[in-house]
C-alpha cells in the first residue's frame, strides 16, 4: 500500500473502525529496522522470518521511497505475508529504508487494525512505528491527545506511542521530540521508528525488551534480537542502551542521547523462555544463560534419576545443564511435532490442550522402566506438564521428578507478555507440595530467584522481576512500582 504526505493531518493508514471493541492488547513482538545503499525489503523480510518466535498472528513491513510510504502487513506468519515464488519474494516494497513487525495477541485482538508496523500521516509527513512492549499509561495519555484534537483508530497502546511521538516531533524538532516522548510513555518499549527518510531506535529507560543494533553489508539495522543480523551474514554492533535513542543512517549510527532510569529492568522472561538461544542480550548468550540455569537446579534440587528428559524445546538447554552438573545421562525422551504451536502463545485454553496432544509424543526405549528427571523452563498454566508426567508414567516411566527453570509465576505482566490473567497460573496460592500434587509428579523442583538471577548474571535490582514477586520495576495502574523518580529531574 502507498500513500501521499498530508500536511497537518494525523490520520492512520488505513482508517478504519476499532475492531477490538475497546479490549486491552497485550503482546510479544519482534520489531526490525534497516537503512542503507540499496533496496531493503528483501533483508527486512529474512531477518522478520529469524525472529517469527516472537510473534505468529501477524508480519508487516513499511518501506519509505523518497516520496512515499509503502506499507504490507497481513494476518499469519512472515511466510504466509510475503510469500516466495520460485524462490524469490512475490511482491516487493520499494526504498532503501523500512521498518517490520511480527506479533501475538491475545483474545479479541487479533485483527490486521492491530497488526504492526504502525503508520501515520502527519504534520512532520509519514511516522511509522514498531512496538515491541506494552505502554502502561496508554489509556491517560489516549485521553490527553484526545483532547489536543487527535483521533485513535484502534485500542492499542502503539497507536498511542506513535500519535504521541508524532506530535512531539512536530512541536519540538528532532531529537527534542523523542525526548519529550520518553518522558511521558511509562511501560515497556523497544522500537523501530521511521520518520519519512529517517531511521530510529528506541529503548525504555529501564530496557525491559532487548534491542540490539547491526551491521550488514554497509546497511546499518535494529533488531529486537542478534540472531536476526546473524541470519543476514551481518556484524553484531551492540545493545541499543536503556533510554536511548540512537538514528541510524546510511553511514552508521549517531546517539542522541540516552535518558536512563536509576536502574534497569530486563525482563528475565527473555532468557527464560522468550529469546531465542542463539541470541546475545546485554552481552549474555542465552544458551549460556539457560545452561547455567540447568546447573543450578542440579545443585538446588538434585535427585537420584536414570535420565534426564528435557520438554522439548522450551527445555532442552536447562536439561542439558542440568544433566552437566548432575552426571545423570540426558536423552530425548519426547517428540515433538514440529508443525504444532507453540501452546503459551496460543489463544485460548481449548485450542492449548489440543494441541498439547498434538504436539508431544514419549520415545518408549528412553522412557520404559526408568525415573526420569523432566525439565522446563517454566510453568505458568500446568497444562503442558501434567499431561506430561501422565503420559511419562503410561509409557513405563517407574518415576517423574519434574525441575523447572524458572521461580512460580504468581503475578501477571503488564509490560508485554501474555501474562494477564492471574488466575490461570498454577502456583498461584499454592505451595510447591500442592503444585506437584497436581501435576502428578514424584518430585517437583523450582529454580530460587536468587540462583535465577545469579545464572542471568545479573543483580536483582536490575531485572524485571514483576511476575515472580508482583513488584514491578516501572508504572502500573494500582500495582506497587518503583516510581520513575529518577526520569523526574532529567
Ligand atoms: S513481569 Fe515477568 S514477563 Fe513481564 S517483563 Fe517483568 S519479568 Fe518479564
Amino acid at each position: 500500500m502507498s500513500g501521499r504526505r498530508g500536511a497537518h493531518t494525523v490520520a492512520f493508514l488505513p482508517q478504519d473502525l476499532d475492531p477490538t471493541n475497546g479490549q486491552k492488547l497485550n503482546e510479544h513482538c519482534a520489531v526490525i529496522g534497516i537503512i542503507g545503499r540499496e533496496q531493503v525489503f528483501s533483508n527486512v523480510v529474512i531477518s522478520l522470518k529469524a525472529l517469527q518466535h516472537r510473534g505468529q498472528e501477524s508480519a508487516g513491513v513499511a518501506t519509505y521511497d523518497g516520496s512515499s510510504i509503502n506499507l504490507r502487513k497481513g494476518m499469519g506468519l512472515v511466510n504466509d505475508v510475503f510469500q516466495e515464488k520460485d524462490g524469490v519474494l512475490a511482491q516487493t516494497l520499494s526504498g532503501n529504508v523500512g521498518i517490520g513487525h511480527t506479533r501475538y495477541s491475545t483474545q479479541g485482538s487479533k485483527s490486521l487494525e492491530n497488526a504492526g508496523p504502525f503508520v501515520i500521516s502527519s504534520s512532520v509527513g509519514y511516522v511509522a512505528l514498531s512496538h515491541n512492549g506494552e505502554i502502561t499509561n496508554a489509556d491517560k495519555l489516549r485521553e490527553e491527545l484526545k483532547k489536543r484534537g487527535a483521533s485513535f483508530v484502534t485500542s492499542s497502546d502503539t497507536e498511542v506511542m506513535l500519535v504521541e511521538i508524532a506530535k512531539d516531533i512536530a512541536e519540538f524538532g528532532i531529537p527534542r521530540g523523542f525526548r519529550n516522548s520518553m518522558g511521558r510513555l511509562a511501560g515497556a518499549y523497544s522500537a523501530s521508528v521511521m520518520v519519512n527518510n529517517r531511521l530510529f531506535a528506541i529503548r525504555d529507560p529501564y530496557g525491559i525488551r532487548p534491542l540490539v543494533l547491526g551491521e550488514v553489508d554497509g546497511s546499518y539495522m535494529i533488531a529486537s534480537e542478534s540472531c536476526a543480523i546473524d541470519s543476514l551474514g551481518g556484524k553484531f554492533i551492540r545493545d541499543v542502551k536503556p533510554g536511548e535513542l540512537v538514528e541510524l543512517t546510511e553511514n552508521g549510527f549517531i546517539s542522541h542521547f540516552t535518558y536512563a532510569a536509576r536502574r534497569t529492568a530486563h525482563c528475565m522472561f527473555e532468557y527464560v523462555y522468550f529469546a531465542r538461544p542463539d541470541s546475545i542480550i546485554e552481552n549474555r548468550e542465552v544458551f549460556e544463560v539457560r545452561k547455567r540455569i540447568g546447573h543450578m537446579l542440579a545443585e538446588e534440587h538434585p535427585v537420584e534419576a536414570d535420565v534426564v528428559v528435557p520438554v522439548p524445546d522450551s527445555g532442552r538447554t536447562q536439561a542439558l545443564g542440568y544433566s552437566e552438573a548432575s552426571g545423570i545421562p540426558y536423552d530425548e525422551g519426547l517428540i515433538k511435532n514440529r508443525y504444532s504451536q507453540r501452546t503459551f502463545i496460543m489463544p485460548s485454553q481449548r485450542t492449548r490442550e489440543t494441541a498439547i496432544k498434538l504436539k508431544l509424543n514419549p520415545i518408549r526405549s528412553v522412557i520404559e522402566g526408568k525415573r526420569i528427571v523432566l525439565v522446563d523452563d517454566s510453568l505458568i498454566r500446568g497444562n503442558t506438564l501434567k499431561h506430561l508426567v501422565a503420559l511419562l508414567k503410561r509409557f513405563g516411566a517407574t518415576e517423574v521428578h519434574v525441575r523447572i527453570g524458572c521461580p512460580p509465576i504468581v503475578s501477571a505482566c503488564y509490560f508485554g507478555v501474555d501474562m494477564k490473567t492471574k488466575d490461570d497460573f498454577l502456583a498461584r496460592g499454592k505451595t510447591v507440595e500442592k503444585i506437584r500434587q497436581s501435576i502428578g509428579a514424584d518430585s517437583l523442583g523450582y529454580i530460587s530467584m536468587g540462583n535465577l538471577t545469579k545464572a542471568i548474571d545479573f543483580e536483582q535490582d536490575q531485572l524485571c522481576l514483576g511476575c515472580l514477586s508482583g513488584l514491578y520495576p516501572a508504572y502500573v495502574p494500582g500495582k506497587n512500582y518503583e516510581i520513575q523518580a529518577a526520569l523526574e529531574g532529567y
